[in-house]
C-alpha cells in the first residue's frame, strides 16, 4: 500500500534527461573528444535548409535568398566538383575562377583526393539554400505561388544527403520505404527523374502528412506518378519484390535531436523502453525488405537521424551478412567519402565512420545528426 502511494507520487524523470544520460554514456565512447561539442549542438537550435520547389513559379526566390546571404549548397558543391575535374586534367582551372574554395582547393588537390568517387555526379536539379556557417538567420515561412504551390520546403539540410547519394537517374523506379512526412519524397521528386515513385509509410496519420506535402508542393500530373501506400515496410517483398532501381530506407530511429529536446513523443519515455530496444531489429528488417525490393544492380541508401553505431553501421553489417547467407545476395558498400570533401563548407562530418557517412551537429553548422550508407545489390 505504501509502495502504491510512492509509485503514484514519485516525480517522473523527464524522457529528455533519460535520453541525454543514455547519449552521454554511449556517445562519449563512440565520439570521444567530439562528444561535448556534438552534445552542445543537439541542445541548441537546429539549422534549416530551404529546399526550392522546382514545381512552383518562384523564379524570384533564389535572388531573394541570395540577398540574405544564403547559398545553394548543392550547386556550390557541383561548381567545386567541376573545378576539381578541371584541375585534374590540368587545363589551367579557368572554370569558376574567383569562387574561393572552389578553384583554390581544386587546384591544390592531390591525385589520391581526386580518385573516381569525385567524378560521380550529384543530382543537379535539387537546390537547397542554407545560411553560412555561424549564421543562424531563420528562413521566412514558405509562400504559395499563383497556383497555390509553396515556394520552398524547410528541412534539416543534412536530410538531403541520402537523396543526393541515391543519385536518381532518368526513368528510375524509386521506392521510399519509410516516407512520411515526406521531406525526402519531395526531394526525390525535385530531381525530375523518377519514372515512378512508390512512397510508403506504415503510419496512417503520418501518411496523411505526406499527402498534405504532396498537395502543397507538387502539381497533379506529377502526383499521379507517385503511389502512396501504408504497408508495414517489412512485408514489402510480398507486395513488389525486385522491381526498383533505387530504394531509400530512411528508418525510424532514436531521432537523437528530438529525444534530447522534446518530451512529446519521446522514445526514451519509460513506457517505450521495449520499443526503443527493438529499434535495431526493426531497422534491420526494413533494410532487408529494401534489399529484396531492389533489382539486381540497383542502389539503396540506408539512413537514420541517430548517432548510434548500433542503429547505423551495425545494422548495415548485419544486413550484408543476412543477404549473403540467407538469400545468396551479394551487396557492395559504395564509397561516399567524396561527400565529405564536396559538402565540407556546409556540414561537419565524422571522419571515423566504419561504413557510410555521418553528419555531426556542430554549433556553427547545426544540422544532423544524419547517417547514410549507400549499397549496391550485385
Ligand atoms: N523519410 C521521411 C522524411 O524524410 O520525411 C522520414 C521517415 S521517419 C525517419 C521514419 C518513418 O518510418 C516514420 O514515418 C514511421 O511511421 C515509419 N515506419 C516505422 N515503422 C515502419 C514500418 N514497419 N514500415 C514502414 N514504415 C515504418
Amino acid at each position: 500500500r505504501h509502495k502504491e502511494k510512492w509509485a503514484t507520487t514519485a516525480p517522473r524523470i523527464p524522457s529528455t534527461r533519460l535520453a541525454l544520460h543514455h547519449f552521454d554514456t554511449s556517445y562519449s565512447l563512440h565520439l570521444g573528444a567530439l562528444w561535448p561539442s556534438v552534445r552542445a549542438g543537439l541542445l541548441c537550435e537546429q539549422k534549416y535548409g530551404a529546399l526550392l520547389n522546382n514545381f512552383a513559379a518562384a523564379d524570384h526566390v533564389p535572388q531573394e535568398l541570395e540577398l540574405l546571404n544564403a547559398t545553394d549548397f548543392v550547386s556550390e558543391a557541383q561548381q567545386w566538383q567541376r573545378g576539381a575535374a578541371v584541375g585534374e586534367v590540368a587545363t589551367g582551372c579557368q572554370e569558376g575562377s574567383g569562387e574561393g574554395r572552389t578553384v583554390m582547393q581544386a587546384e591544390m588537390m592531390t591525385q589520391a583526393e581526386m580518385s573516381p568517387p569525385l567524378c560521380t555526379s550529384i543530382s543537379s536539379k535539387i537546390k537547397c539554400y542554407t545560411f553560412p556557417r555561424g549564421d543562424i538567420t531563420r528562413f521566412r515561412p514558405a509562400r504559395p505561388d499563383s497556383l497555390g504551390l509553396l515556394d520552398y520546403y524547410l528541412m534539416d539540410a543534412a536530410s538531403l544527403l541520402p537523396v543526393l547519394a541515391l543519385d536518381v537517374q532518368p526513368g528510375d523506379f524509386v521506392l521510399d520505404l519509410c516516407a512520411a512526412p515526406g521531406g525526402k519524397t519531395l526531394a526525390l521528386l525535385q530531381t525530375g527523374f523518377c519514372g515512378h515513385l512508390a512512397a510508403n509509410d506504415v503510419s496512417v496519420s503520418r501518411t496523411k502528412r505526406l499527402y498534405e506535402v504532396l498537395h502543397s508542393y507538387v502539381p497533379k500530373e506529377v502526383r499521379d506518378t507517385v503511389s502512396v501506400t501504408s504497408y508495414d515496410g517489412r512485408d514489402w517483398d510480398q507486395v513488389k519484390g525486385g522491381t526498383f532501381h533505387k530504394v531509400l530506407v530512411d528508418v525510424p530511429c532514436t531521432t537523437d535531436r528530438h529525444s534530447a529536446m522534446e518530451e512529446h513523443n519521446n522514445i526514451f519515455h519509460k513506457r517505450r523502453t521495449k520499443e526503443r530496444q527493438m529499434l535495431p531489429m526493426l531497422q534491420l528488417e526494413l533494410l532487408m525488405a529494401g534489399i529484396l525490393a531492389a533489382k539486381p544492380g540497383a542502389e539503396l541508401v540506408y539512413s537514420t537521424c541517430s548517432l548510434s553505431p548500433l542503429q547505423n553501421e551495425c545494422v548495415v553489417e548485419r544486413a550484408l551478412d543476412i543477404a549473403e547467407a540467407q538469400f545468396n545476395i551479394r551487396i557492395h558498400v559504395e564509397d561516399l567519402s567524396h561527400f565529405q570533401t564536396l559538402f565540407q563548407d556546409t556540414f561537419s562530418f565524422f571522419s571515423e565512420c566504419r561504413l557510410g557517412e555521418l553528419v555531426l551537429p556542430h554549433l556553427t553548422a547545426n544540422f544532423g545528426p544524419m547517417y547514410f550508407c549507400k549499397l549496391r545489390r550485385m
